[in-house]
């Protein structure tokens, strides 16, 4: 199952999303539950996810990601913000119910002077008060490129979040290629060995999802600044092998590249054509 999709606009709904996805020859999506920096979501028309979930079905959309508004930080030294944050995301997850068996990615957090290990606990406990047994979405932490006190951009980093987690059933990850990359990752000259020390250290079953997105800077830039494909400085060959490789290519891929429609349109179909699939 090929999927390859790119981030949408919520605000005409969740209906409106999915066909805008079809018109870019896109099988599936990403989408901010609200505001990227945070704010009160809008409730949602049950109609509309009835809607959505009939054309993903009709159109074999295997999973959509739903991603965290930016402001959401489980690990910051204020502990209001931290609560702000657990409030978002409780209340994204309740949403998320409405699409059973979808993704939740969210940025692990910054530490803002704290410590990385304080961090990680922090991370921890407010998914141990998060997640229930019953839940059916999967929740993704994401691969950060280590810019000011961000925790998560080393494997180990998400490893130790994951392990104090009583439902890790309920976790997976999402790899920002731009982020590993920019947090020393080499993915031009040793995707294998890469994907390896993944598979050592967090295991390659939690991966659930790539962020397709090239970068503004060289490796080990902890920048976090996104680029076309191929127009920066992983390049269009290194990010053609990590979407036919064979440990990678049935996750699904997402574009958050600094594109309009048209640019992604222009993506979608690439990547196709690297896997073959431009017609199907
Ligand atoms: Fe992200
Ligand atoms: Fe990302
Ligand atoms: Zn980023």
């Amino acid at each position: 199952m090929f999927a390859i999709g790119c981030h949408l606009s919520i605000s005409k709904g969740f209906y409106a999303m999915g066909q805008e996805a079809l018109s870019l020859r896109g099988s599936t999506f990403q989408f901010f539950t609200r505001n990227p920096r945070g704010g009160k979501a809008k409730d949602i028309d049950a109609a509309d996810a009835e809607k959505l979930k009939d054309l993903m079905n009709e159109h074999q959309f295997p999973v959509i990601l739903a991603h965290a508004p930016y402001t959401l930080n489980l690990c910051s030294k204020k502990s209001d913000l931290r609560t702000y944050g657990e409030k978002m995301m409780a209340d994204d997850l309740q949403r998320m119910e409405l699409f059973p068996g979808n993704l939740y990615n969210f940025h692990p957090g910054s530490h803002t002077g704290q410590g990385v290990e304080t961090g990680i606990a922090q991370i921890t406990e407010a998914l141990n008060r998060l997640l229930w047994p019953e839940m059916q979405t999967t929740v993704l932490l994401e691969t950060m490129a280590g810019k000011g006190s961000e925790v998560g951009s080393r494997f180990e980093e998400l490893r130790d979040i994951i392990a104090g987690v009583k439902l890790q059933e309920k976790l997976g990850i999402c790899l920002d290629t731009c982020h590993v990359f920019d947090g020393g990752y080499d993915l031009i000259g040793n995707l294998d060995g890469v994907l390896q020390e993944f598979d050592d250290i967090i295991g390659l079953s939690r991966l659930k999802a790539i962020h397709l997105n090239d970068s503004k800077n060289p490796c080990g830039s902890h920048k976090d600044r996104h680029e076309k494909l191929g127009e920066g400085y992983i390049g269009r060959e290194a990010l053609q092998k990590v979407v036919t490789h064979p440990r990678l290519k049935d996750l699904p891929f997402f574009l958050e590249t600094p594109n309009d429609n048209e640019g992604y349109r222009q993506e979608i179909a690439m990547v196709r054509s690297w896997w073959g699939k431009e017609y199907d």
